[in-house]
């Protein structure tokens, strides 16, 4: 008996962090920025109810890849937006990963990518850590049909240091490599990839204006690479729809690069609080992985994250628990402000 329900694609989707609907909440589990966005952000939004949502939008964003291609010195054609770096990626995957070879990325990493090569067929391999939760470049010689990291990975926050990652791409040119820099402004200056697309054509860096710019609510995201690259991820994006990114979006994304300063101390109060509470968390006993993003990935040395989650949870302390093998004892807490870090450490020590 054959039926349109043998035929229908059956996914196990991607999920999302827990976003609470209720106040009051001390919310530590989505590596959301705890600081506004520029004050230019919200003068442009005002600005904005008056014009244009009447039309399509751009469907090239000019005014924001041109901004983009301005700030990152490259050109207008090595830039590509998409709707957070989510639709970025998902673009990538459709684009370049359609080898009969595995497209390779690490076991405990961003949970999306396997999650896309499910839904569009991709074969792919995950790629053990070391035991020190490491990316061991080595890993990555092998016969492959693309490869995706996570630079600083997630969720573990590790770096992976540029000479290695210039290894995999020297030993994978005929793969393409992507690098998702999602993290990297909150890593030590000359940790990002981007410089490495003038040498070698396989590169993609893939960034999010989600984390360090505070607008995870906006949806945007970019990747930059050699011209031909992008404009086969633009022949594929105009082929499935081709406006992606909202008028509001555009301008607003545009206005927010504008912000230099603003952008520069949020990042750094963000970087000198990670630092502080990484002495707090493992003065109460967490081991807390080195960490290069706005979060920690921390394991009690004697009680277990699960108790410990749902003890915070109790408290309106949200936090992230991945029950997965090999980071079940771990928790994933975003970098909130000083105070909310307080108040995760005061609520710590009643139960440690
Ligand atoms: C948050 C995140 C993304 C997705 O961010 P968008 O909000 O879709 O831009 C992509 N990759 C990693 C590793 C992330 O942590």
């Amino acid at each position: 008996m054959s039926s349109w329900k043998d035929y229908i694609r059956k996914v196990v989707p991607y999920t999302p962090g827990e976003q609470p609907k209720t106040d009051g909440i001390i919310k530590l589990n989505t590596n959301e920025n705890p600081y506004p966005p520029s004050p230019l952000v919200g003068l442009k939004m005002k600005e904005m109810s008056d014009s244009g949502l009447r039309k399509y939008p751009d469907a090239t964003s000019e005014k924001l890849i041109r901004r983009l291609a301005d700030y990152h010195n490259v050109g207008y054609d090595q830039v590509f937006a998409g709707v957070g770096s989510d639709d970025v990626l998902g673009m990538i995957f459709m684009t370049f990963f359609n080898s009969d070879k595995k497209v390779l990325f690490p076991d405990i990493s961003y949970s999306f990518y396997p999650v896309w090569a499910e839904l569009l067929n991709i074969p792919y391999e995950q790629i053990p850590l070391d035991s020190d939760y490491r990316i061991n470049e080595k890993d990555y010689n092998i016969p492959n049909g693309g490869i995706v990291i996570a630079n600083p990975n997630a969720p573990t926050g590790i770096l992976l240091e540029k000479d290695k990652i210039i290894n995999i791409i020297e030993n994978n040119q005929d793969s393409i490599v992507v690098i998702d820099e999602a993290y990297i402004d909150f890593a030590p200056e000359g940790s990002s990839c981007l410089d490495l697309i003038d040498k070698y054509e396989n590169v993609i860096v893939v960034r999010t204006f989600s984390k360090s710019r505070s607008l995870a609510g906006l949806r945007v995201g970019y990747a930059i690479s050699r011209p031909e690259n992008i404009k086969y991820i633009n022949d594929v994006k105009y082929s499935y729809n081709s406006y992606t990114l909202n008028t509001c979006s555009i301008e607003v994304g545009s206005v927010s690069i504008d912000d230099e300063a603003y952008f520069r101390n949020t990042v750094n109060k963000i970087v000198s609080t990670r630092e502080a509470y990484t002495e707090r968390l493992k003065e109460l006993g967490f081991n807390v992985l080195p960490s290069s993003t706005n979060f920690v990935f921390a394991s009690h040395k004697s009680v277990k994250a699960i108790e410990i989650f749902n003890y915070l949870k109790s408290k309106n302390i949200f936090v992230r628990y991945f029950n997965v093998p090999k980071i079940d004892n771990f928790l994933r807490i975003t970098i909130g402000t000083d105070e909310e870090m307080e108040k995760l450490c005061n609520a710590l020590t009643e139960i440690l």
